[in-house]
């Protein structure tokens, strides 16, 4: 039961909107007294925003305990030993925070807790009997983000709740995996999200099986591509699509060409007009491991780093001009994998699906300053593999129906789930005895929520000109009574009176009971969106007092004695 008097709280609304704030919901954070910055990407929660964050928290711990989770707390100072041992050390790369403690050891802040809580069961678990477990936080993480931005929408101190459970095999993994997919659409269903879940690209966390859970924006910075006829929907960075090629003409003959000065795509479209992106193979040199990877994609689309790294079972990286020199016999920008060069014979080649069957190419000739015209993939080009290493975008057909066409929508990814296999339970021995006395690594899964961002991406979802509009599952407060003079005595008793039976009836209740001006308080009620509001003013001598819904802004006059009665009528309506 919670009853609060404005006058005894701390709610340091502003008219103007922050400077660096670029989303809405970054602006009416600021503006309805919820966070303020500290430094780039580092906030503190005000008063109110600590309530939305607890009642965001809780319906995620009643989810995770439902399944069966249990909470427990986690390192955020993590050695950097136990990182090496997953090679994460350096893989994490300059995304985790990192600092020497007065020894001279060296450790990171945590940004996920793979390591850590795999290290732990390590010693903790022996037998396939105690499985499956399921453990889960809620706690600060780190990451030392490239470009934070949007308030706490993409910080560098941010709230996770983080779970990984562990399996005696991958058949009881899966089952696990599918019960966390449940239990988060049932908190995003409670939370009020119209959100969409997503086939995903695994990253550096590695693993096979994967889908993000986003919330629907335009302000949102992951692409979602979906078919317009099945139920295929995947992160851009997963997407997988098919081109349809406008019929070629009859295959010309491979001819070699000068091309002084030639560097860009634009620029060979100027030396030879026929030389469109979509008729330019794209030759692009990475390593992978210690090998080179040579990557051909038509010219009009981006390469797609994370498929190629899914593919390749691990990170990229990219080599100096003079590497690539060495490698190739030319520089970028004549470079090619035409079939009689000899520099290309001890190369691995992938090409991408969209260049199968493809005639009338542009490509290099791996000599600086040439290039070769009228290329047919099949005759002339060095394949070893075909994958998916373009992008894929909206347009495409569907490469799941083959049917539909994929269509894109933004999204502000807050769930995230990983089927990891024994990718950390075998770098750090959490080994487990089977039933007929073998030992073998635990199967894991592993399974995030972005907490904070949850409480922006709603904003992002539900706000309207005068302010947010908070879904009742996760408001601050039920009912924000406002009279419109606390120096009246009726409408103070009666505000007061409201206050108790509304705390009694297990409401939450915010009483404007400043001495300021009726249009401060109609203000600052919708900026924080409370759902719905009481305004005690003059027709209280009649009887009358008024009830506004935050969300349609519709008013009704009522009698005293049927506010109650209404009270729970709405509240009720709206997700009581
Ligand atoms: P993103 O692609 O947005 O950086 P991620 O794939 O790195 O996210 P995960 O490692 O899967 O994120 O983390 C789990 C969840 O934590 C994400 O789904 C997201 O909701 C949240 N999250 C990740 N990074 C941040 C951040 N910098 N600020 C706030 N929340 C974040
Ligand atoms: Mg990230």
């Amino acid at each position: 039961m919670v009853c609060q008097y404005l006058s005894n709280y701390y709610l340091p609304t502003r008219k103007e909107d922050p400077r660096d704030a670029e989303i809405v919901s970054h602006r009416l954070m600021v503006r309805a007294g919820m966070i303020r910055k500290l430094s780039s990407g580092v906030y503190s929660f005000l008063p109110l925003a600590s309530r939305i964050q607890h009642k965001i928290d809780n319906i995620v711990r009643e989810e995770m305990d439902r399944i069966g989770g249990l909470e427990v707390k986690l390192p955020i100072i993590q050695p950097r030993e136990l990182w090496e041992k997953t090679g994460r050390w350096e893989l994490y790369g300059p995304e985790m925070m990192r600092f020497k403690d007065r020894r001279g050891a060296e450790y990171g802040l945590g940004p996920t807790h793979e390591e850590v809580i795999t290290d732990l069961l390590s010693y903790e678990v022996d037998s396939y009997r105690d499985c499956p477990l399921l453990f889960y936080q809620i706690a600060t993480k780190f990451r030392d983000e490239v470009r934070p931005r949007f308030g706490i929408m993409r910080s560098r101190e941010f709230s996770m709740k983080d779970a990984y459970s562990f399996h005696a095999d991958e058949e009881d993994a899966r089952k696990s995996y599918r019960e966390v997919e449940a239990a988060y659409c049932r908190i995003f269903d409670r939370i009020g999200f119209d959100y969409r879940k997503v086939e995903a690209a695994t990253g550096q966390i590695g693993g096979s099986l994967s889908h993000e859970f986003m919330v629907l924006a335009d302000t949102g910075e992951d692409l979602i591509l979906y078919c317009d006829s099945c139920s295929y929907a995947a992160n851009q960075e997963k997407a997988e699509g098919t081109v349809v090629m406008p019929e070629e003409e009859p295959a010309r003959e491979l001819e070699k060409f000068p091309t002084p000065g030639v560097k860009t795509i634009d620029d060979l479209i100027k030396i030879d007009s026929e030389a469109l992106p979509e008729r330019q193979v794209k030759t692009l040199v990475y390593r992978s491991g210690d090998r080179p990877l040579v990557l051909l994609l038509p010219g009009n689309y981006q390469l797609n780093e994370a498929a190629v790294e899914e593919q390749a079972g691990g990170p990229l990286s990219e080599y100096s001009e003079a590497e690539i020199k060495q490698l190739m016999g030319a520089y970028p920008g004549s470079l090619g994998a035409v079939k009689q060069d000899a520099a290309i014979k001890n190369l691995q080649v992938w090409a991408d699906p969209s260049l199968k069957g493809r005639s009338n190419l542009y490509t290099g000739a791996n000599i600086d300053g040439y290039h070769y015209r009228g290329v047919d993939v099949g005759r002339d080009l060095k394949i070893d593999r075909w994958c998916q290493l373009r992008v894929s975008i909206a347009g495409e057909q569907c490469g799941r129906c083959g049917n539909g066409k994929l269509q894109e929508q933004r999204g502000i990814e807050v769930g995230h789930i990983f089927y990891l296999g024994d990718r950390y339970s075998r770098s750090l021995d959490a080994d487990i005895t089977m039933d007929d006395g073998q030992k073998k690594p635990m199967i894991m899964g592993c399974y995030g929520i972005g907490t904070s961002r949850i409480m922006a991406a709603a904003i992002e979802q539900s706000h309207d000109d005068n302010g947010i509009i908070w879904p009742r599952s996760i408001a601050p407060f039920d009912i924000y009574i406002l009279p419109i003079s606390w120096a009246n005595d009726q409408q103070r008793k009666q505000a007061e009176e409201f206050a108790r039976i509304f705390e009694k009836q297990g409401y939450e209740v915010l009483v404007d009971d400043r001495d300021v001006s009726p249009g401060v308080k109609f203000n600052d009620s919708e900026l924080i969106g409370i759902p719905l509001r009481i305004t005690l003013g003059r027709a209280l001598e009649q009887g009358l007092v008024e009830l506004t819904d935050r969300a349609t802004g519709s008013t009704r006059e009522i009698p005293v004695e049927q506010c109650l009665e209404q009270v729970e009528v709405y509240l009720t309506e709206n997700g009581g």
